[in-house]
This record gives structure tokens, C-alpha cells and sequence, in this order.
């Protein structure tokens, strides 16, 4: 996502109602914010928010919770959410390595990954979405039964994502190089914005489905 420094957005986050404020008092509480008992599924890194708004309209019976870095880019889905108002969609503001402090265990049913920054040079690894430092936190914040969901259309990040699967105790439950030819994988598949970007210059899409290995 671009830098840009849209003026006021940090203070029109402050105001939406749908932009969380102080999101680890809401651990393990999460439900009472819905005023429901429906799974949560969480989108990290969501930028402009098409794909988590568009995956709360269709699945009204799923929680949806947006989180982002950046004020400057998760204002537009905000704007986006203050027009059409889902009673089943919010947004945190945070920066993803704390996000134990902001779910308790198993309070999160899936986590989606989508065009996770690639972070190229090997001594930052760990700040990698899908690295096994964020696989371990994912373990705890996750039902048993739960999965992360990762799409990209970086090859390398990719490769390194399967290779963190195993040494983190998780398991490979779907894997494609090329999700939009693959007919199963890619039924009821929501494109996000660098989806569309990517795939209209001809990269092929990666996708993984992981899950815990329950014989731990
Ligand atoms: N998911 C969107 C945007 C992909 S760009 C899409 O597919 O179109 C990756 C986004 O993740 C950027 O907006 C970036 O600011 C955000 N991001 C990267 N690392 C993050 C982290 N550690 N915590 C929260 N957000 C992060």
C-alpha cells in the first residue's frame, strides 16, 4: 500500500464507531461487541478492505475484523463500512505482532493472509505474515479446529511460507501455484485489490490452507 499521508485520517478513524479503539480491552469479549456467539475471522493486513467488506456481506453468520497498520489506507475501508453499515464487520488499527494481547486462546476461528508484505531480505524474516515467530502466535489466538488462509502472488514469499508450515507444528491442507486455474480451490474465491492488480499483469496466484496438526 502507498504511503500517503491522507490528512485527518487518524482522527476519522477516531471517530467511526467501527474503528475499535483500545482493542486488547476487548479480549476474550469479542462476541459481546457483536452481540453474538458467531466464529470471528480476522483479516491481517487487510488495506482498503474489499476483501473482508465484500466476505461480511456474503457471510452474515461470520464476525469479520479488519486489521491494519496504517490509518492512511484502512480509512478507506472505514468510509466504505460507514455507507453500508455491517452489523458483522469492524476494523482495528494495530500493528500485527501484538495481536495475542488482543485476542484471547481460541477466540479466532480463521485467519486470512492476503499479499502479506514480502519483506525480501533475510534478516527480516520474521516480520513475515506467514513466518513461524507469526505462526506461533496465530497457534495461541486460534480455535484447535482453526486455519490460516494465505494468498499471494510473490513465489518467494510463497515458498518460504510452506516451508515454515511443518517446523511449526501445522499441516498443509490445500496448496495451489495457480488458484485461479484451479477449479476447487478457486470456487467462491473473493479477489482482494492486489489480487485483481496482480493476476490483470498475468501472475499467477499462490494459495495455502494450513490447520494444526491435532496428533501434537
Ligand atoms: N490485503 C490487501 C492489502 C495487501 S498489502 C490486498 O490483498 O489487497 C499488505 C497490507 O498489510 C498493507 O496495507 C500493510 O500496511 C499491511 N500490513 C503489513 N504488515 C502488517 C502488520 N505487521 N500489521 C498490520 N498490518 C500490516
Amino acid at each position: 500500500m502507498r504511503l500517503r499521508n491522507i490528512p485527518g485520517a487518524r482522527e476519522a478513524i477516531v471517530d467511526s464507531k467501527y474503528a475499535v479503539k483500545n482493542p486488547e480491552q476487548q479480549k476474550g469479549h469479542w462476541h459481546e461487541l457483536f452481540g453474538n456467539d458467531h466464529p470471528i475471522h480476522i483479516e491481517i493486513g487487510m488495506g482498503k478492505g474489499r476483501f473482508i467488506t465484500t466476505m461480511a456481506a456474503l457471510h452474515p453468520e461470520i464476525n469479520y475484523i479488519g486489521i491494519e497498520k496504517y490509518s492512511s489506507v484502512m480509512l478507506r475501508a472505514l468510509q466504505k463500512q460507514e455507507d453500508t453499515e455491517l452489523p458483522n464487520l469492524y476494523f482495528i488499527r494495530m500493528e500485527a505482532e501484538v495481536i495475542t494481547e488482543v485476542f484471547a486462546p481460541g477466540e479466532v476461528s480463521v485467519i486470512y493472509l492476503n499479499f502479506s508484505d514480502p519483506w525480501p531480505k533475510d534478516r527480516h524474516a520474521k516480520r513475515r505474515l506467514p513466518s513461524r515467530e507469526f505462526l506461533r502466535r496465530y497457534d495461541v489466538i486460534l480455535r484447535k479446529d482453526g486455519r490460516v488462509e494465505f494468498k499471494t502472488d510473490n513465489q518467494d514469499l510463497f515458498r518460504f511460507a510452506l516451508e515454515e508450515t511443518e517446523p511449526a507444528g501445522w499441516k498443509q491442507d490445500a496448496v495451489t501455484f495457480d488458484l485461479h486455474h484451479d477449479e476447487a480451490m478457486n470456487e467462491g474465491n473473493v479477489m482482494t485489490e492486489y489480487e485483481e492488480r496482480f493476476s490483470t499483469k498475468g501472475n499467477p496466484i499462490c494459495k495455502y490452507i494450513i490447520s494444526r496438526d491435532v496428533k501434537r
